[in-house]
């Protein structure tokens, strides 16, 4: 099964992460296009997102942008998966297309 169309993500080597009320998270693993182990994380309380961490020797975790308050998300650097683009899609400017 796949996400939303978007998903803004700030992502970060999992080994810089600190987290609390880490009983409240629930979690389903599934393999990731690349073959690797994708673990989504979300709130056991009400099923919002938190991350999607993808296993790997500098394992990443990938922070759901609506945990941040708005304004506070650095400009985007990457677009992944943009072969899925629909034809209306614009690329953000500065971001690489990947
Ligand atoms: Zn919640």
């Amino acid at each position: 099964m796949a996400t939303g169309h978007f998903s803004v993500n700030l992502v970060v080597k999992t080994a810089s992460l600190s987290i609390t009320g880490e009983e409240h998270i629930k979690q389903y693993s599934a393999t990731a296009e690349s073959g690797n182990t994708a673990i989504r994380k979300f709130c056991g309380n009400c099923g919002s997102p938190i991350m999607t961490v993808v296993a790997g020797p500098e394992e990443s975790a990938f922070l759901k942008g609506g945990l941040f308050p708005s304004g506070s998300l650095p400009s985007p650097k990457q677009e992944l998966f943009t072969k899925r683009a629909e034809k209306w899609e614009k690329p953000i400017d500065g971001a690489q297309w990947a």
